[in-house]
């Protein structure tokens, strides 16, 4: 019998795949599933860029390049700081990642011994915790409240801080509420990492879908110690619709991106090269197609929210970016007869058709989360449909 690892013995199964494996087994047996899970956007990769990839090939750019990245695509990333956010950062201050994922894998190895502590604020991207574990570190979780629109406070990460406290997690705009936070609120969690010594890791992969007056604010932005505090993970993923290219990058201090660059050298050796002649192109060419994938989203945001909301039993804060909703559902779980969410969310799946990822896999099990990653018809028949179901029961 094999023996794995005891790192890998230890990673928890996503809570998501249950629910997705059943989804795609009943639309195999031909049901007419509506599939609200998805994590990315649904609009193809604009034209330019896909060009701009096809050209490099073409014109041989087909080798390895250094493990950082392409110096250009490091240049066009440090002007995309200047520009958005102010930010000056040097060239030996980024590495280009296979994906925003993987720039906060290699991150939590070259920063975490053994039983050292992040602090994850719940919910929280299911990646997180378990990536902390991989590198030996133990996540600490602390709660957003719902009342607190799922956002921690000063008073919760003071807390949570232990001499063993590492690192703590900002994900604004947040997978899976949506929620962002003010330069205010970031000051003042900011205060406590300084005093405490405390590094952020700040995952701004959302940074352009934010909606209504909401501003997307960096914390690194807010002091030039808040900054030499933090490194910023970013990528094209969700801001340019490239997820399938693969290309993030990380941003902070000299010495830990160096370590990270070695990490690097001896595992991805570098993100594909013909995705970062795309991302080059996403970032140096016009954001049009950027603010247009935001507007349709925005769009389709404020047509279904209404609609959701006047379901029976269920409650929803207002997102403010990303492109998930994330529904309080206990009551109208309750009303409809089922005593967990969990139970809920498979017999939406079940009897009507329509596939959510439970809260219980973000840590939050009276909620969950729907994507508004698809067409607005199909947004409107799905909460139809939720919303037909849950009278059914009443
Ligand atoms: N961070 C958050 C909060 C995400 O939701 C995702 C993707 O779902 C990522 C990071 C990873 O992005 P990438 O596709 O660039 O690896």
């Amino acid at each position: 019998e094999i023996q794995l690892a005891g790192r890998v013995k230890a990673l928890t199964p996503s809570a998501t795949l249950a629910i997705t494996a059943k989804a795609k087994q009943l639309k195999a047996e031909g049901h007419d599933i509506i599939g609200l899970g998805a994590g990315e956007p649904d609009f193809n990769t604009p034209q330019h860029i896909i060009d701009a990839a096809t050209a490099s090939m073409n014109e041989g750019h087909t080798k390895y390049t250094p493990s950082a990245g392409l110096a250009r695509l490091i240049n066009a990333i440090i002007n995309k700081f200047k520009v958005d956010q102010g930010l000056d950062y040097k060239p030996n201050e980024i590495i280009v990642t296979s994906g925003a994922k993987h720039a906060l894998y290699t991150l939590f190895q070259v920063l975490l011994d053994e039983g050292d502590e992040v602090i994850i604020p719940v919910p929280y991207w299911v990646s997180y915790p378990e990536q902390v574990k991989l590198a030996g570190g133990k996540p600490i979780f602390v709660e957003g409240l719902e009342s607190n629109d799922f956002k921690i406070t000063p008073e919760q990460l003071a807390g949570a801080i232990t001499e063993k406290t590492k690192a703590v997690i900002i994900n604004s705009p947040s997978n899976p509420t949506g929620m962002v936070y003010t330069a205010d609120e970031l000051q003042a969690l900011g205060k406590v990492c300084l005093e405490k010594n405390v590094l952020i890791v700040s995952d701004e992969i959302y940074e352009k879908l934010i909606y209504g007056d909401n501003k997307h604010v960096s914390i690194a932005e807010l002091s030039p110690e808040l900054k030499e505090q933090t490194i910023i993970i970013n990528g094209v993923s969700k801001s340019h619709s490239m997820t399938g290219w693969r290309i993030g990058f990380a941003a902070g201090n000299g010495t830990i991106i160096k370590a990270m660059v070695n990490l690097a050298s001896h595992s991805t050796s570098n993100p594909t090269t013909t995705a970062q002649y795309g991302a080059i192109a996403a970032y140096e060419g016009s954001q049009a197609a950027v603010e247009e994938m935001k507007e349709a989203f925005e769009h389709r945001l404020n047509v279904i929210y209404d609609k959701l909301v006047a379901i029976p039993g269920i409650s929803c804060i207002k997102p403010q970016g990303a492109f998930y909703l994330y529904p309080n559902v206990k009551e109208a779980a309750t009303l409809s007869g089922f005593s967990t969410v969990d139970e809920f969310a498979t017999a939406l799946l079940e009897e009507a058709m329509v596939a959510v990822v439970p809260g219980s896999g973000f840590g939050s099990p009276d909620n969950i989360r729907l994507s508004y990653a698809t067409s607005l018809d199909v947004l409107e028949a799905a909460v139809a449909r939720i919303g037909q179901f849950v009278e059914s029961k009443l």
